[in-house]
């Protein structure tokens, strides 16, 4: 009933999708520009969140190519009030990650805050709903032990330095961080960039004095774009 009032395409292609597929039919799905960057110990992400971030897995799933319809997929899910396809997408990835042993040994997950205000207007957390994904597949629990201080606007025209001077300061241990200390924690969000977000974030988090701190991403932008 549901598919003839609202008929279930791939979002890539427009294809009408199969039983059992979700969101992307199955070449789409095959042809999702993975990065594979969890597989290796010292990857483009450490790199990027610069050698002040101690930081022991990371990943970002796919790359995050402006104008393509992956992307589009996380903007939908951002900013046109899609929270559920966020879960979807972080459900498909975990499976990925899961079997090549990406969250062994991982006691939470952290989602990237948001300021209160914004995600009252908004509704939603993308994070949390990414984070909620996860857990579905992982059975790792979500702990939101990081908390915005202000909202600052979008720093998508910011170079590089000035993206990770004006988000210094900006992130606070919300009053759930004493679970997390002794504890092994994935950082998480939705696209990383430059990396000043996620490393202003795992900073933050080392206050906790957590045991090692993780960072995973669905979309990762190819470096410097
Ligand atoms: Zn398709």
């Amino acid at each position: 009933m549901f598919d003839i009032l609202v008929p279930r395409v791939c979002r890539i292609c427009g294809q009408s999708l199969a039983k059992g597929e979700d969101l992307m039919c199955l070449h789409c799905h095959i042809d999702l520009p993975r990065t594979g960057v969890h597989l290796s110990d010292f990857n483009d992400v450490h790199k990027r969140l610069g050698h002040k971030c101690r930081v022991w897995k990371a990943g970002g799933w796919f790359f995050y190519l402006r104008q393509s319809p992956y992307a589009q997929m996380l903007v939908d899910a951002k900013y046109a009030g899609q929270p559920s396809v966020d879960f979807r997408l972080a459900a498909m990835c975990a499976r990925e990650l899961e079997a090549d042993g990406f969250f062994d040994g991982i006691d939470f997950l952290v989602p990237m805050p948001m300021y209160w205000t914004k995600r009252l207007r908004r509704g939603y957390n993308q994070a949390v709903s990414i984070c909620e994904g996860i857990e579905s597949v992982t059975g790792i629990g979500v702990v939101e032990a990081l908390k915005a201080k202000s909202s600052h606007g979008t720093q998508s025209r910011n170079t590089r330095e000035s993206r990770f001077t004006s988000i210094s300061g900006t992130l606070a241990l919300s009053r759930d961080w004493p679970r997390i200390a002794g504890k092994h924690v994935m950082f998480v969000d939705d696209i990383i960039t430059t990396g000043a977000s996620a490393s202003e974030a795992v900073q933050t988090l080392w206050r906790a004095s957590p045991r090692s701190v993780s960072v995973l991403a669905l979309g990762l932008t190819k470096s410097d774009s």
